[in-house]
């Protein structure tokens, strides 16, 4: 099948592992010169490594933590030296902390998750776009579906999640006169080291991923895999999608299901 981002430079952040290990393999795997970061440094040279062994396409593992303003400055420098342009911007480094009531939750850490999943977001969009419009290209953000649909005991993540939709709404409407188009994708479950971890912190890890691939009218979670090649149909086939909130959920959101929790 013939290459479907060949050439083209793609930033992806929190690209060492999990989603956004996926949309790394799917645009390298598709021809693209990938630049990606992540916070430690040993999984995005083993994925560098990786992938840059398999081609057709590129990757540079660059460390950058995206809640540092200059070390997203320096990612984006970074790719320009590298490629000299800049195609699209994956934005996707984003945690869930621990599901915790808003009563013990402090203004701190929600100011600091909002720092790491949407001012990260923002912030990445402002300094690749002046790029990004010489070349018509794009930007594609991971929110959640939980941004629409609420999660319990997770508001703040819950609110980053539903600011990246707005935001990419807004940076749609913003970005249509230099032709660039901002779209974004909500995965529902997907199996990651983070859903991993969070399933850990449960009372019965396997109760709990056994409820997660069950929450799915397809009754399993989404891959890795998948989620990249949402990101590149995003990037490379969906021309005439701007502003969109691709739901990437097995069915997540569809039918009732026992919601309930008024004692009866
Ligand atoms: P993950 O923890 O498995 O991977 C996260 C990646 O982001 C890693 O490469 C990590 O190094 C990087 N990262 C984290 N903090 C960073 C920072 N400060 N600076 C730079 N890189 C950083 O997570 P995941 O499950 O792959 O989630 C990726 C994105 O997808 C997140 O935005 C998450 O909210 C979203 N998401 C995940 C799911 C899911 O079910 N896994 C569902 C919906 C949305």
């Amino acid at each position: 099948m013939a290459l479907r981002y060949q050439n083209k430079a793609v930033i992806v952040t929190g690209g060492s592992k999990g989603i956004g290990r996926g949309v790394v393999k799917a645009f390298v795997g598709n021809g693209a010169k990938v630049v990606f970061c992540a916070r430690g440094a040993a999984a995005g040279e083993a994925l560098e490594t990786e992938c840059n062994a398999l081609g057709p396409g590129c990757c540079k593992f660059v460390e950058c933590d995206v809640t540092k303003e200059d070390q997203i400055q320096r990612l984006v420098a970074v790719t320009l030296q590298l490629h000299g342009h800049i195609d699209c911007l994956v934005n996707n480094a984003g945690w869930h902390p621990p599901h915790k009531a808003t009563d013990e939750t402090t203004a701190e850490e929600f100011r600091n998750l909002l720092n790491l999943n949407l001012v990260s977001y923002f912030l990445a969009s402002k300094f690749a776009l002046p790029y990004l419009r010489q070349r018509h290209g794009n930007i594609i953000n991971i929110s959640s579906l939980v941004g629409t649909i609420g999660q319990k005991d997770a508001a703040p993540y819950v609110a980053t999640k539903g600011a990246i939709i707005s935001m990419t709404k807004a940076m749609a409407v913003d970005e249509s006169k230099h032709n660039v188009r901002v779209n974004c994708i909500s995965p529902g479950n997907v199996m990651t080291p983070l859903w991993e971890e969070l399933a850990a912190q449960t009372a019965d890890a396997a109760a709990a991923v056994q409820a997660g691939e069950n929450a799915q009218l397809m009754g399993r979670m989404g891959t890795e895999a998948e989620c990249g090649l949402a990101a590149l149909f995003l990037a490379a086939d969906a021309t005439f999608c701007t502003g969109i909130d691709l739901l990437l959920s097995g069915g997540a959101e569809l039918n009732y299901g026992f919601k309930s929790q008024i004692p009866s």
